[in-house]
Parts: structure tokens; C-alpha cells; sequence
């Protein structure tokens, strides 16, 4: 099976207790079953400790969290107890993914690095060259017809989000242009104010897209010409594949300008590259780990 990732990908480097929204905090962790079992058998102290903090349910098993949403194994220093106590090796298959994603094709998988985790938003957007995509692992792939036909369209469109001799509000209008898919004229402030929320201080957030019509070109400063390119071509390289389920990628193509134009929206006040990563961190955390409003977004997208 031939593995596909970034660039960038090997470089991802968790910052532990330096991290100001750590993914162990206010999200549920649930325990793959093997785990699971394997956690029953850690003996002494710690073993009992570990199994107290979790919960068991008819549909699988999750750390219990804490009354503020901390899980139980995060201790005070912002450091894991049990990759400290047993190792992490011991880890739960979430927590030693995360934050990386996969892609499945019929004999290629795609991975990358999610940008609800702040080290990786910082590692994306940070990085100055276009984005390459390298073999982590080679194999001869024979792909179907439609995976050949996404796998084509997505480098088309990376290839002119990556044109620098254009500034990048003109490069996504020419993705919409070439996937025909011009962004409707809707009130998105109201759009993605009425979406599921995780965080309140998103609402402050977004309440910068008031008024704003992203059916247009949206202004870029310079400072964020290439961070901006770079969540574009994340954009496209994490959620393209969906339409092999559903077909619809004209759909997930705009789905993804719409997004590089809301964060443009967002750092439109502060065009600095410290807000823009704090920026897509909220985005990715907001809209990207939800399929309920990634559903309702591709709606809106379609309503017109
Ligand atoms: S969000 Fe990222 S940097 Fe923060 S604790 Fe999780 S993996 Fe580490």
C-alpha cells in the first residue's frame, strides 16, 4: 500500500505542556477495544488508578473527564501520566494518532496533520516553500477510475493555488472557476453563527464575517499570502477525498475556498501570522471535526 503524505509531515513535534489548547482537555478520548483490554491487565497502583479513570459503555469505552474536561491521565504540568509512568507505547490508538489524519483509496493511503492542534497549525502555516507530497512508503498502486480522476483534479487545482506569480485572492478565484462553483452571496456570519459549537469564544471570532460577501475576492495582506496558500492546499489535500464517497467534488473544492476566504475574513483586523494560526486552529477544531457542520456547510454551498 503506498503511503502519501506532506512535506512537512515528519517535522510535527507535540509541544506537551507548552500547549495552550491541549487535545486533552475538553475532548472525549475514546479507548480502541484492544487497549481496552490490554489496560485491565496494567498491574499496581497506577494500573488501578487507569482503570478508575475510565468509563465503560455499550458502545465502547472513554477516559472519564474531569469536571473541567481535563482527562484524568493529564496531570498537573501539562504532561501525559501515562506515557510517563508505562510509556508511549501504552498510548490509546487516538492519542497516538492524533492530530494526524487518513485517507483511504483502494491501495494508497494519505495522512496529515490536523489543524485543531496548534503545533501543527504553526508547522503548516510557518513553512515558506510550497507544499510538496512525498512516498512515506512506495508501492505500485493501481487506482480506480475515480480516484484517478480526484487524484488529477486536486494536483490541478494545488498547481494553481501554489502559482506565486499571482496573488492569491486571484488563484482561488480560479479554482472556483475551474471547478465552475462560484461561491453563493449568503449571510455566512449567520450560516456558521447557527452551527454546532464547541468553544463560546468562537462566536466573538466570527462575528468578523458580518456584513462581509466571500462571494467576492476576498483582500489578503501580504503577510499572509503564503500561510494562507499553505491552508489552502491542506485544505484541499484533507478534504477532496470525501467526494469519493459522495461524488460531489466541485462541492468539497469550494467547501475549501470558502474556508481560506472565512480565515482570510478573520484576520483581516490583525493580518499577523500568530492570529492566523490561532485563526485556523478555532476553524479546524470548529468546523473540520464536526460532520454535522462540515454536512451543513456543503448544504449552504448548494442551497443556490
Ligand atoms: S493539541 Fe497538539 S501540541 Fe497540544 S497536546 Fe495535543 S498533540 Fe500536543
Amino acid at each position: 500500500m503506498k503511503l502519501m503524505a506532506p512535506d512537512y509531515y515528519g517535522r510535527f513535534r507535540c509541544i506537551a505542556d507548552r500547549c495552550r489548547h491541549s487535545c486533552c482537555i475538553g475532548w472525549e478520548i475514546d479507548i480502541d477495544p484492544d487497549t481496552r483490554e490490554k489496560y485491565r491487565h496494567i498491574p499496581g497502583a497506577f494500573g488501578k488508578r487507569l482503570n478508575e479513570g475510565i468509563e465503560d459503555t455499550p458502545e465502547g469505552a472513554h477516559f472519564h473527564l474531569s469536571q473541567d474536561e481535563h482527562c484524568p491521565m493529564l496531570n498537573k504540568n501539562g504532561l501525559c501520566d501515562l506515557i510517563t509512568t508505562i510509556g508511549e507505547q501504552n498510548l490509546c490508538q487516538i492519542c497516538a494518532d492524533h492530530p494526524r489524519f487518513r485517507n483511504f483509496f483502494s491501495e494508497r493511503t494519505e495522512v496529515g496533520l490536523g489543524m485543531c492542534c496548534e503545533a501543527a497549525a504553526a508547522l503548516i502555516l510557518q513553512s515558506r516553500e510550497p507544499v510538496q507530497f512525498v512516498a512515506l512508503e512506495e508501492a505500485q498502486e493501481q487506482l480506480t477510475d475515480d480516484e484517478e480522476d480526484l487524484l488529477a483534479l486536486r494536483s490541478h487545482l494545488i498547481a494553481i493555488l501554489q502559482n506565486r506569480t499571482l496573488p492569491l485572492e486571484q488563484r482561488l478565484e480560479q479554482v472556483l472557476k475551474e471547478t465552475q462553483f462560484p461561491l453563493p452571496t449568503l449571510d455566512w456570519h449567520k450560516i456558521y453563527s447557527d452551527l454546532e459549537r464547541l468553544d463560546d469564544a468562537w462566536d466573538t471570532v466570527i462575528a468578523q464575517l458580518s456584513g462581509k460577501d466571500l462571494s467576492l475576492p476576498c483582500p489578503i495582506s501580504d503577510a499572509l499570502q503564503i500561510p494562507l496558500e499553505q491552508f489552502a492546499v491542506y485544505m484541499l489535500w484533507r478534504h477532496m477525498p470525501a467526494a469519493l464517497e459522495d461524488g460531489d467534488m466541485q462541492g468539497h473544492a469550494a467547501f475549501c475556498v470558502l474556508s481560506v476566504k472565512v480565515l482570510a475574513a478573520l484576520c483581516m483586523e490583525n493580518p499577523t501570522l500568530e492570529h492566523c494560526i490561532e485563526a485556523a486552529r478555532m476553524y479546524s477544531s470548529e468546523i473540520e471535526y464536526s460532520q454535522e457542520n462540515m454536512d451543513a456547510l456543503l448544504d449552504a454551498l448548494w442551497s443556490e
